[in-house]
């Protein structure tokens, strides 16, 4: 070993190993209950397959408006609200700062970009520390933590750490799904590169380069492959299928996503540097296709950018206290430790990938509702102080097609992270945090996160007990709903107030507490409207479905009082507010009433509030 070998050590209460949208999420969690964190990362830009660098768009439990009100809101709708606030045009470099900025400026958290998490030392079967090498330091890292949380995709941690895991598919009869393969294999979905293609207006040449491989017609005749839109379907093509974002968008704007490639090995870890070469010369080859094999309504389509770093789907599923399955997916299963839901349809993908010519290129077993994901799910079974977020937690194959999409894998990650703050402070292990459950659901609710089947019934919560009133309500919108435990809609019931208007004094909303409080905190969720979509997407079709700017219905200017009587005791005013979830802190100060006064909108004309908790 080089005597010029630089190490240095570090030490934190919860260490999170990859920044994709479940690590971020995750550290933003943990940072914010006040657990020193620290979010290990090996790319200089954050965001996993939603990074600038993959550029995949985040889908969740709404399959991309068929369920609206199952959108993620927490960590990842703020996040998104924050870009979609400065960042009409879609643009990467703008959500590589946004994400940076999240992180950077959390405090408690100590981010290590460019720094790769490369083994790990066990104390008995505990994770203690774990070797990561910062490239652009020259820097040996060792970093000890309490709490491990691998967000790495691919259960690498965990593969270091000994964790059991498992890839591939289940048979059928292990869990009983109805729509897993008859018997136990070991395909997986495979790893593609994105391309963005702009029409320049006029006709654009293309030179075939050398690594491009030949494809003919007949080879893409079941994958959308022309920039006017024909998608070829099999005659008898499930209905859901074609719902599917994925497929329909797959667009010269936005890249084709079947561009995929699976391993020809066991382990699709290994080979990913060779599926990565392979894949260079499919996307070339299928532009190639398009340029120059016939009319593509290609003619005048340029290529602006073209991935380098694959996108993998699959490989490792960490094995948890429990293995999410396709029953409780299929059934909207509600669990007693119910901490993250997913609603995304299961979506598996054709072995060979892209090399399976006579098959479509995914098949999808689509569902009505949302499941909930089990606490359990995201802890190791035998690791006792190892937790995973992401596309990596314990599920069969089957639920992981649901689970993978990056708004459950956010949430999840939240839900890790919050967790592992619990642990923290309880200084008691994952395995523990049964005890502390109803806690860290009530935490989770409190953080604007969404359980479904879960309602607010914090005891700290003093609005709970106010009596509501307002200036004006619409029918329907009374202003008790507040308070009613929803902070969104829910089975198609509208679970906010909404003025009549706003009058030039503003509208205000009261809430007259059971008695006099020290008041320190309000918290108040507003509307962000889930029916319209927020995302960063390359997709054209999918940006157009967007409003510009901030949601309209956010509320924007608005004034928290509190009162002793008639007698103000403390005021705050909130100006260009553009976030769902507002924190007004105080200095805690004796009162009997506290007031919110709308002055206005970002555009909506009557004010909507889905929730409002106040706090000692
Ligand atoms: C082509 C493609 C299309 C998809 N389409 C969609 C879609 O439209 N919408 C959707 O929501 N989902 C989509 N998915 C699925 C989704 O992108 C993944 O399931 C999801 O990204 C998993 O999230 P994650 O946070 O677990 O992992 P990732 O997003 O992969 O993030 C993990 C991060 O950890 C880092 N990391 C890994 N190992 C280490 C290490 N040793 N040390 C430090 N850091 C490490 C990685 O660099 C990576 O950035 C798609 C996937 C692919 C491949």
């Amino acid at each position: 070993m080089s005597e010029n070998r630089k190490v240095k050590k570090a030490e934190y209460d919860v260490v999170v190993i990859g920044g994709g949208m479940a690590g971020i999420c995750a550290a933003l969690a943990s940072a914010r209950h006040g657990a020193r964190t620290a979010l290990v990362h090996d790319r200089h830009v954050l965001g996993g397959n939603a990074s600038s660098e993959i550029r995949m768009h985040i889908c969740g439990a709404s399959e991309n408006l068929a369920k609206p009100e199952l959108e993620e809101s927490g960590i990842l709708h703020e996040i998104m609200l924050d870009n979609k606030s400065r960042n009409d045009y879609f643009n990467y470099s703008i959500w590589d700062m946004v994400l940076f900025t999240a992180v950077k400026s959390q405090p408690h958290l100590t981010v290590y970009l460019s720094t790769a998490m490369e083994d790990c030392r066990m104390e008995g079967n505990e994770i203690r520390e774990i070797d990561a090498y910062q490239l652009t330091t020259e820097t040996h890292w060792q970093i000890r933590g309490n709490i491990f949380i691998d967000c790495t995709g691919n259960a690498t941690l965990g593969y270091y750490a000994g964790a059991e895991y498992r890839t591939g598919s289940e048979g059928r009869a292990e869990f009983n799904e109805p729509d897993a393969p008859e018997q136990a294999n070991n395909d997986r979905m495979g790893n593609t590169l994105l391309f963005k293609a702009v029409d320049r207006g006029h006709s654009v040449n293309f030179k075939r380069p050398k690594i491009a491989r030949h494809f003919t017609e007949e080879e893409l005749k079941y994958r959308t492959h022309s920039a006017v839109h024909e998608a070829k379907t099999k005659g008898d093509v499930d209905k859901a299928y074609l719902r599917m974002t994925s497929y329909s968008t797959s667009s010269v704007d936005y890249g084709y996503w079947w561009i995929e490639l699976p391993s020809k090995t066991e382990d699709i870890i290994d080979e990913y540097e060779e599926i990565r070469d392979e894949l260079v010369s499919c996307i070339y080859g299928v532009w190639d296709h398009l340029k120059n094999g016939g009319d593509h309504g290609a003619e005048n389509y340029d290529l602006e950018w073209v991935g380098m770093l694959p996108g993998v789907r699959e490989s490792r599923r960490l094995v948890g206290d429990y293995i999410l399955n396709e029953n409780d997916v299929l059934s909207n299963r509600v669990f007693e430790d119910a901490v993250a839901y997913g609603g995304w349809a299961m979506d598996i993908h054709t072995p060979g990938g892209l090399y399976d010519f006579d098959e479509l290129p995914s098949r999808v077993v689509s569902f009505d509702g949302a499941y909930t994901i089990p606490y359990r799910s995201y802890c190791s079974r035998n690791i006792p102080n190892m937790m995973m977020a992401g596309r990596n937690i314990s599920a069969t194959k089957m639920a992981m097609g649901s689970t993978r999409v990056m708004g459950t894998c956010a949430i999840g990650g939240q839900a890790a992270g919050t967790a592992a703050a619990l642990c923290i402070k309880y200084h008691c292990g994952p395995k523990d945090m049964p005890e502390h459950m109803n806690e860290l659901q009530q935490l989770l609710l409190k953080d604007d996160c969404y359980i479904p089947g879960y309602r607010n019934t914090d005891p700290q919560d003093l609005a709970r007990t106010a009596q509501i009133s307002a200036t004006s309500a619409r029918e329907g919108f009374t202003p008790e709903k507040v308070i009613n435990g929803v902070s969104r809609d829910e089975n198609g019931i509208r679970n906010m107030w909404s003025s009549d208007g706003i009058s030039p004094e503003g509208e205000t909303l009261t809430l007259k507490l059971a008695s006099v409080k020290k008041v320190s905190q309000v918290r108040l969720t507003f509307d962000s409207n889930f029916n319209y979509p927020i995302k960063i997407t390359l997709s054209k079709k999918r940006q157009l479905q967007q409003r510009i700017g901030v949601p309209p219905e956010l509320v924007k200017d608005y004034t928290v009082t509190l009162w002793r009587g008639e007698q103000k005791m403390a005021e705050q005013k909130v100006t260009e507010n553009d976030q769902r979830q507002n924190v007004v802190t105080f200095e805690p100060t004796e009162c009997d009433k506290v007031t919110i006064t709308i002055h206005t909108t970002n555009g909506e004309k009557d004010v909507h509030i889905y929730e409002v908790r106040v706090y000692s």
